[in-house]
């Protein structure tokens, strides 16, 4: 073995203190945090030597947490990302207390389940100044962020760019429903090329339909057009609105109805409440009308069975003509 110092030889492995785990340079390592309370730190071992008394020295190249960096956790920060920093440290090896496997970011995302043991590295960090490398990485959806492996994304079938569900006005459960995506810019290209009696048909068809109609909202243009021309538009789309709110079958529907609903009455309470309660009025006169059809048949069905029981001939067309009136 080449010797260092004098007195100190390097050493091939460790076998952590209390099991039969064999550390090597090159492995990743979890230390003991001074601060019990804290998660272990985790490292790179670039070299093991031992002094003449045995006691075996490590020498680590620590990664750091968001947490730990100068800029703090970011919201596209994963769970468990590190950074490979370029902070360097003697250590005694008894503060190593198991073993833990950095991926690259790309095989993280490949791996089927996260265990405690697994963490990943997409930055490399310069612990004096807090810069990365790379200082640019890929950005998706439209608030532009990088991608966080921990946020579910869905992609549209149009640009085949990933979006959050949330950016997109649709809670996780919804996007996790969803059979295919479009984004708002995409869904609105694809319906101008569209005749509009090519619309997929699937069993589920009505309820897609809804969807992209009210993803519209999510176009920035769109809902300003919609809300600046509210006094138009929200008389004749309430009574849909409301019909959908009080009980569409497809949950998406019914909670983006929702969340349109709630644009309009941020933007224009009066103009909401007056909606409203002509919608309750046309309502109650529905019902009203109904219920004056209703006992207009009844007396036209006693005014032919009273004509039946004296012309048995004279009914059926009594009945028929009654029907098609
Ligand atoms: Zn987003
Ligand atoms: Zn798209």
């Amino acid at each position: 073995m080449a010797k260092t110092k004098p007195g100190k030889k390097d050493c091939d492995s460790y076998t952590i203190k209390g099991t039969n785990k064999l550390v090597r340079p090159g492995d990743c390592v979890l230390m003991r945090p001074s601060d019990s309370d804290k998660p272990p730190y985790v490292a790179r071992v670039e070299k093991l030597e031992a002094d003449h008394r045995n006691n075996v020295k490590v020498k680590v190249r620590w990664y750091y947490r968001p947490e730990e960096s100068i800029g703090g956790r970011r919201q596209f920060h994963g769970v468990k990302e590190l950074f490979l920093s370029d902070h360097y440290d003697m250590q005694s090896a008894h503060t190593i207390e198991g073993k833990c496997i950095v991926h690259s970011f790309k095989n993280y995302t490949k791996l089927d389940n996260v265990g405690t043991e697994d963490y990943f590295c997409r930055f490399e960090y310069k612990a004096a100044t807090g810069g990365f490398t790379p200082d640019r990485v890929a950005v998706y959806c439209k608030c532009e962020m990088p991608y966080n492996p921990d946020d579910l994304m869905v992609q549209c079938e149009g640009c085949k760019d990933w979006f959050h569900p949330n950016c997109m006005g649709m809670t996780i459960e919804e996007a996790k429903k969803l059979e295919q995506f479009m984004c708002a810019e995409c869904a609105s290209d694809d319906d101008a090329k569209r005749p509009l009696n090519s619309i997929p048909v699937s069993p589920s068809s009505d309820g897609k339909v809804a969807e992209r109609a009210l993803f519209l909202w999510n176009n920035d243009h769109i809902r300003n057009l919609i809300t600046q021309n509210r006094s138009v538009i929200l008389p004749l789309i309430f009574p849909a609105l409301e019909k959908n709110t009080r009980g569409h079958w497809n949950q998406a529907v019914q909670s983006l109805t929702l969340n349109v609903r709630k644009i309009f009455s941020d933007a224009d309470q009066t103009l909401f409440d007056e909606c409203l309660t002509k919608y309750q009025e046309d309502e109650l006169k529905e019902k009203e009308n109904n219920k004056k059809r209703e006992s207009m048949w009844i007396r036209l069905e006693d005014v032919a069975a009273s004509k039946s029981s004296e012309h048995e001939l004279v009914s059926k067309f009594a009945s028929l003509s009654t029907a098609s009136s």
